[in-house]
């Protein structure tokens, strides 16, 4: 089924919240308004009815960074276990990091991984090729080539690109068209340690320097992976002032927590870049708040068990992300009166669109790519409710308000009420 009428909810397009219902038809938006109750009444093919009321409607959300882990490291997650953790989530296009292994640095890897996106994806799975072969730092991927083959953006992510190479990878982005996402992190200055101490904010803002002034040279475009510090936000407010083509993201724990909340298990706060000041913290969400950062991306990086207990000294670094990233902010910025609802939606939909070249906006003739939000619902998370193989979560055992309730991928349903529709699971991709 991909006909719906969603009606009575608070549908979000055009900046605005305004009531009004939506026909979809052959899984595309086919109206708005009282145009769409209009055709609802004539039309003769069976529709889905669906109350939205007290509910919001958004295009479905978008997710500039994941790591899905498929090829490689199945164990953690796989591409269905991390869709499904995304359709949960309210995300319907997820942009999936390359350090798989083998990672994606080759068109013959992206025609694999196509494939596997193609069988057991339950949201749009875009892949985020490698800058280098191997994700090694040498020798420069097939960025042309990839680009061909609809590639937008390329990462070393969990790496940066190295000086050596950098200048290099700009001027040919630059002339493809293609967005570097660099993963900031100045090795040099690192110390040891898991946290805030052992990767300090100079390694972020040092690098992101070095790159804004080598976006000046290229005109490459450039997008700053999980900014963390208070600096990093000025630098992008500045650049973009400049005119610079640049673009930036944060995650849900970068804006809602800081190195005080750090409990047990640790491993569930320890994450690249680390938890940071309260200053930094309400940087960021004034980044956030004025558009200087363009964009939520939740890092979902998901670890199997060896996260749960007792830190240790080689404990991989990453939290999980997909499932909780709407109701932790909804809870912790809009209830409080921090950020406008409005302005969270657009960080969720059209900031990373236009990142990444899609529209992110519910529009006539669009494809049903739609989120239904019920902002009364308070629930609790839990680890054995996620479909995410992942259970390294700060969140575990907290309630928050504003839970993802619907979503369809093409007008079809991929999650609703609690699970995703397995009836419909092959019907979109
Ligand atoms: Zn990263």
């Amino acid at each position: 089924m991909n006909n719906w009428y969603l009606h009575d909810g608070l549908v979000f397009r055009n900046g605005r919240l305004l009531k009004e219902d939506i026909l979809i038809l052959k899984g595309r938006i086919a109206a708005f308004g009282s145009e769409a109750a209009r055709m609802r009444r004539e039309c003769s093919v069976p529709i889905r009815d669906y109350d939205a009321g007290s509910c919001v409607v958004s295009h479905g959300f978008i997710d500039l960074h994941v790591h899905l882990r498929e090829p490689g490291f199945e164990s953690k997650e796989t591409i269905e276990t991390g869709t499904k953790a995304a359709a949960a989530g309210g995300f319907t296009t997820v942009y999936a990091m390359p350090n798989t292994e083998p990672p994606l640095d080759s068109v013959e890897r992206l025609f694999e991984l196509k494939e596997r996106i193609r069988q057991s994806a339950f949201v749009g799975v875009e892949p985020i090729a490698a800058v280098t072969k191997g994700r090694a730092g040498g020798e420069i991927s097939d960025l042309a080539g990839l680009v061909h083959h609809g590639v937008r953006l390329f990462s070393d992510d969990g790496d940066p690109v190295e000086s050596g190479i950098i200048k290099g990878v700009m001027e040919q982005l630059a002339s493809i068209n293609g967005v570097l996402v660099n993963h900031l992190e100045e090795k040099s200055l690192l110390r040891s340690g898991l946290f805030w101490d052992a990767v300090p904010p100079e390694s972020e803002y040092i690098m992101l320097e070095r790159d804004l002034t080598l976006v000046a040279e290229t005109n490459c475009r450039y997008h700053a992976a999980h900014l963390s510090c208070a600096r990093s936000v000025e630098l992008i407010g500045k650049a973009k002032q400049e005119g610079l083509p640049v673009t930036a993201e944060v995650t849900p724990h970068h804006l809602t927590l800081t190195k005080d909340d750090i409990a047990f298990p640790e491993g569930n706060y320890q994450m690249k870049p680390p938890l940071r000041t309260e200053a930094d913290r309400l940087a960021l969400i004034e980044g956030l708040r004025t558009g200087v950062i363009d964009a939520v991306a939740t890092d979902h990086a998901p670890h199997g068990r060896e996260k749960d207990g007792v830190i240790y000294p080689d404990s991989p670094f990453g939290v999980t992300g997909l499932e909780t990233a709407f109701p932790v902010l909804y809870s912790n910025l809009v209830l409080t009166g921090r950020l406008q609802l409005e302005r969270l939606l657009a960080a969720l939909t059209t900031g990373p669109g236009k990142v990444a070249g899609q529209s992110g906006e519910l529009k006539i003739g669009e494809v049903g790519d739609i989120v239904v939000l019920d902002l009364e619902c308070r629930r609790t998370v839990e680890a054995d409710k996620f479909f995410s193989r992942g259970t390294n979560s700060p969140y575990i055992g907290q309630k928050f308000r504003g839970w993802p309730v619907l979503t369809l991928v093409n007008g079809v349903a991929k999650y609703s009420a609690g699970r995703p529709d397995p009836k419909h699971s092959k019907e979109a991709h």
